[in-house]
């Protein structure tokens, strides 16, 4: 059987965009009969709204997307310890190693001059500057005077893996990120570690999330292999984005699911918005979730981005 997770990030509100993603996800793991554990992914440090948590958790609620409490929830923010020891078990094993970097210097080592430098949402590559200088983060910070983080050492190759809607996959993290933060030098563990810990920790079988996250997967691949981790497989859905083809934001206006309630919204309108975009009813009818289910079907699903427009709210039900 299925297990998978609904693991948002309470940052912000869930949107449109964010509540489509768990909506795929509740679908598909209902329609194999699977099973869902909460994730609170909470260790995005100034960017979490402690508030948003209870929010979240209230707005899936008020959408009918519950996850299962045999399941557990897992609250990264109270998980450090464990993401500490498996970070300090690959530094001991010479599989990572601190790096006192500071942001600025690695974009002036590759040369990174303006924004239009080439390199994705994670930055630019890591050059390896500091790998092979020290063995623990407590020689490195004495020498340096910098706090340290810890990094994976990434080798050459392509990971490959099968995405159930985009298909084969082949990334190669050693050219993309370069060896890549695995525990912060504030102590936190990036979001890389503390994913595959917890999927493994909660049995998850199958990851769904957003497309955005697709090249992180093989990051998570070597991060498995090093820490002896099951792989489990992986489901990406497009991301929604507004007409400008950005990711939808606050600047293609509220398309937060308390907000719309606030404005009279029914659940079962706004569902049927986020099920038509998968094939599944027309966009102006009321729908539960029961019927969603039983239409579901993954071989309807498009790997096209979703695009939000301000039609998808026009016309609000009586
Ligand atoms: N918390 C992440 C998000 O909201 C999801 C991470 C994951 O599913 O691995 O985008």
């Amino acid at each position: 059987v299925v297990r998978s997770r609904l693991a948002p990030s309470p940052t912000g509100h869930l949107h449109l965009g964010n509540a489509r993603t768990f909506l795929l996800t509740w679908l598909h793991v209902r329609a194999a009969g699977g099973s869902l554990v909460l994730r609170v992914d909470d260790l995005d440090g100034p960017r979490v709204r402690q508030e948003a948590v209870g929010e979240t958790i209230e707005d899936l609620t008020w959408l009918g997307l519950h996850w299962d409490a045999e399941a557990g929830v897992l609250v990264q923010s109270r998980r450090a310890e464990v993401y500490a020891e498996a970070a300090d078990g690959l530094l001991s094993r010479g599989l990572a190693y601190p790096c006192v970097c500071t942001r600025s210097e690695i974009g002036i080592a590759v040369g990174d001059t303006a924004s239009s430098a080439p390199h994705g949402p994670e930055g630019p590559r890591y050059p390896g500057t500091c790998r092979g200088r020290w063995s623990t983060r407590a020689q490195a910070e004495a020498a340096s005077g910098k706090p340290a983080c810890l990094r994976l050492k990434t080798e050459p190759g392509q990971v490959r893996f099968d995405d159930l809607l985009y298909g084969p996959q082949a990334f190669d993290p050693s050219m993309e990120t370069g060896d890549f933060v695995i525990h912060r030098n504030n102590g936190v563990a990036a979001y890389q570690l503390a994913t595959v810990i917890d999927d493994a920790e909660s049995g998850v079988d199958l990851v769904i999330r957003g497309s955005d996250l697709l090249s992180s997967t093989a990051r998570q691949r070597l991060l498995q292999t090093a820490l002896g981790l099951p792989m489990p497989q992986v489901l990406h859905v497009p991301l929604v984005v507004g007409e400008d083809g950005r990711r939808l934001a606050k600047r293609h206006g509220d398309t937060s699911i308390r907000r719309l309630r606030e404005l009279g919204w029914s659940a079962a309108a706004l569902l049927a918005r986020l099920g038509a975009t998968a094939g599944l009813c027309g966009p102006e009818e009321e729908v539960t979730l029961g019927v969603l289910l039983a239409r579901y079907d993954l071989a309807r699903l498009s790997t096209a981005p979703v695009v939000f427009t301000p039609a998808w709210l026009a016309r609000r039900p009586a």
